[in-house]
């Protein structure tokens, strides 16, 4: 190898790759501030598990392609080692790393290096016939992926080409007893003539090691601007991944004049949004499952990270100029940079809004992304753009917000009739048994829907069987404020759960019960913001725990229509890890023959309610409630359980729809263990 020709080629490639990298990370400067570095401990030990472990690569339902990837992505890392010697080897014949060479560890590696070259190869094979024979629904067929498959495939096919050469040139290396590849690819090539004398031999041997290099430095040059970035991104992504819980979403700070009231902007997002962008490895593990996306609306979470990344590379001049008077301290002629754009807008041009509302929280595309982008906090900035600095939403909305603010319910029934549902039921108010223990939050589906009302019901019976000690706001009880956080109105969220926590802390509230996994979410996740931690319990869990303690001895046959499928909520599920409890209590009952859908638990599939969706008109695609019950129908199953009144609404509203309420039956697990008793 040319010394001079290997340092310029190094040279040339390195530079040309900072300037690149530079150019795409200089417009995070100007986008808005995350803190990203607390919790260190924490924070690594996600690297372990999601970078190098690739844990989300090995899930039942993705093993092959998940399989793959690690599979090239173990061998990058191995073989990179691999590539630096052949660089040093440039400039001083048979270089390589301090401790490596002819010893033991050197040796080592060399076997390694040829089971991770082949891991490689084998990873690159199965991923493009994965790509383009057996390609699942949630990927797109690109170019590009096609492209970067094969140029990885070739670097390392150079790389056995350099190797093979090397054992045929020196036969007694030391290295011949490990590189079982290398010897592999010297037996073939011997076989087909060459033979150490043959110029060819030497000639291929150079052709090896330069085709390596180039190949991989053409490669890292090609990074910058294409999907494969993450290669650079996703370890800084992973490490200042969101800690939050996840089913939390960020508080908007409303006292800062200066704080932005959601995104209109592409530089309006954090920097850390941005770093996502460039993240997306465009695998659609996100949208595998988005109910949304499955039923035809304009949003698909891996196109929106796509699109918004096409606008910030767009945006890139403009971005790095103004973050370059940002650095000088001209934050004013940086805003004017900003400013001059007249390209594309981020909400209308790059993502309708149609695709903006079409989202419902369902925490799918979180839960099962890699790079563990944030789709929904995404979403919600938007929304929090549109409604609090436009005023534009869907106009069914509008009766919402008023509902919400003027009553404190979204039905916007009268305050006073909340708590008429348990009148006959000898339920007490906190005035009448001020040393309750639990308060019963019932919430407003529980408090005003007729079919929730049954299960608020049912569950006050199972607590008063049990002599659970609770008292219920009946009247006085206000809108816990979940919905309109996840429409965008953070002022008027922020607003109830003030009230909310004002009134509780007046009569020494503790712990708390609710029915309903979005009070449970928002009160248990999400109060804290505000300075509020509550025991917060489902109602399933209290069930449960009441089941295991002998409470519900006297439970009977189950007399239902047939068999029992449990739909999981997404927020009891995805966003709070309870698959489980909702399904032992189902088991518990006797005479239940409990069926499983297809799409369940992690990748179960949303009701379509959440996210604010249950108060919008569905007008494009199929009706996400009508895919749910048919894939929950399918199974067999006659019975629906469910522990959710959005879900039950939403599901009863589609097994109507069908006309087929005499074949099915949709009952809450409280209401399915209270039959079991009284029968
Ligand atoms: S939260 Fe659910 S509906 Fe929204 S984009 Fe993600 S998967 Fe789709
Ligand atoms: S957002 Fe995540 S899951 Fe979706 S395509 Fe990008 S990397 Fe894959």
């Amino acid at each position: 190898m040319n010394p001079f020709a290997m340092g310029l080629l190094l040279t040339i490639s390195l530079l040309a790759f900072t300037f690149s990298v530079v150019r795409r990370f200089l417009p995070l400067f100007v986008m808005q501030s995350d803190i990203r570095w607390d919790n260190p401990k924490e924070r690594i030990t996600g690297v372990f598990k999601y970078f190098f472990g690739q844990l989300r690569f090995l899930r039942p339902f993705e093993r092959i392609h998940g399989m793959a990837h690690v599979m090239i992505f173990w061998g990058a890392l191995v073989v990179t080692l691999s590539t630096i010697q052949m660089a040093g080897r440039g400039f001083v014949p048979g270089w390589h790393l301090p401790g490596f060479g002819d010893t033991g560890l050197g040796l080592t590696y060399i076997f390694f290096k040829d089971l991770f070259t082949f891991s490689i190869m084998a990873g690159c094979s199965i991923a493009f016939i994965n790509r383009v024979i057996f390609r699942p629904s949630r990927m797109i067929l690109s170019l590009e992926a096609l492209i970067i498959l094969n140029w990885i495939f070739w670097m390392m096919g150079m790389d056995l080409l350099y190797e093979s050469t090397l054992f045929i040139l020196s036969p007694n290396s030391p290295e011949t007893h490990v590189a079982f590849l290398g010897m592999l690819g010297k037996n073939i090539l011997m076989t087909a003539g060459l033979a150490a004398d043959s110029p060819i031999t030497s000639q291929l041997h150079a052709m090896g090691s330069w085709g390596h290099l180039i190949l991989g430095l053409s490669f890292l040059n090609y990074l910058p601007y294409c999907k494969q970035f993450h290669e650079v991104t996703s370890l800084p992504s992973l490490y200042m991944r969101s800690l939050k819980k996840k089913g939390e979403l960020t508080q908007q700070n409303l006292e800062d004049e200066d704080a932005l009231f959601g995104v209109g902007k592409i530089e309006e997002f954090s920097w850390k949004r941005g770093m996502d962008m460039y993240s997306c490895a465009e695998c659609g593990r996100c949208r595998a499952n988005c109910p949304a996306y499955l039923t035809d609306k304009p949003l698909s979470p891996m196109a929106l990270i796509m699109d918004e990344r096409d606008l910030l590379k767009k945006k890139t001049d403009h971005m790095c100029r103004a973050a370059l008077h940002k650095f000088k301290k001209e934050p004013e002629k940086a805003v004017e940079v900003l400013e001059q754009w007249e390209g594309d807008n981020l909400i209308g041009d790059v993502i309708s809004e149609d695709a903006i509302w079409a989202c419902t929280t369902c925490g799918h595309c979180i839960a099962n992304c890699p790079l563990m982008i944030e789709h929904v906090d995404n979403i919600i900035d938007m929304r929090r753009y549109l409604v609090q600095m436009e005023s534009r939403f869907p106009k069914e909305l509008t009766q919402f917000f008023k509902g919400c603010e003027n009553l404190s319910n979204p039905w916007s029934l009268a305050s006073n009739t909340r708590g008429d549902w348990f009148k006959d039921l000898g339920v007490q108010t906190p005035e009448e048994n001020p040393d309750f223990e639990y308060l019963f939050y019932v919430g407003c589906a529980g408090s005003f829907d007729d079919r929730y009302k049954k299960v608020s019901t049912a569950l006050v019976g199972l607590m008063q069987q049990a002599g659970v000690n609770f008292a219920c706001l009946g009247n006085d009880e206000m809108c816990c404020g979940e919905t309109a956080r996840r429409l965008g109105n953070e002022y008027l969220a922020q607003q109830m759960i003030g009230s909310n926590i004002e009134q509780w802390n007046s009569i020494g509230v503790k712990k708390i019960i609710t029915a309903c996994p979005h009070c449970f979410n928002t009160i248990k996740n999400e109060y804290p913001q505000f300075g509020k931690h509550y025991q917060v319990v489902h109602h399933t869990e209290m069930i449960r725990e009441l089941t295991r303690k002998g409470a519900f001895k006297g439970a009977k046959k189950f007399s239902g229509k047939g068999p029992v499928v449990y739909h999981d909520s997404c927020y009891l599920g995805r966003y709070n890890d309870l698959y489980d409890i909702p399904r032992d209590i189902a088991r518990f009952i006797p005479g239940v023959k409990l069926m499983e859908a297809e799409r369940k638990e992690r990748t179960g599939f949303c009701c379509g309610a959440g996210g604010g969706r249950m108060w919008m008109e569905e007008k494009i695609g199929k009706r996400i409630n009508t895919e749910r019950f048919e894939q929950l129908a399918a199974t067999g199953a006659r019975t629906i359980a469910t522990a959710c009144p959005y879900c039950m609404i939403m599901l009863d509203d589609a097994m109507k729809e069908k006309g087929v309420e005499e074949e099915f039956e949709i009952l809450d697990l409280a209401q399915m263990m209270l039959r079991s008793i009284e029968n």
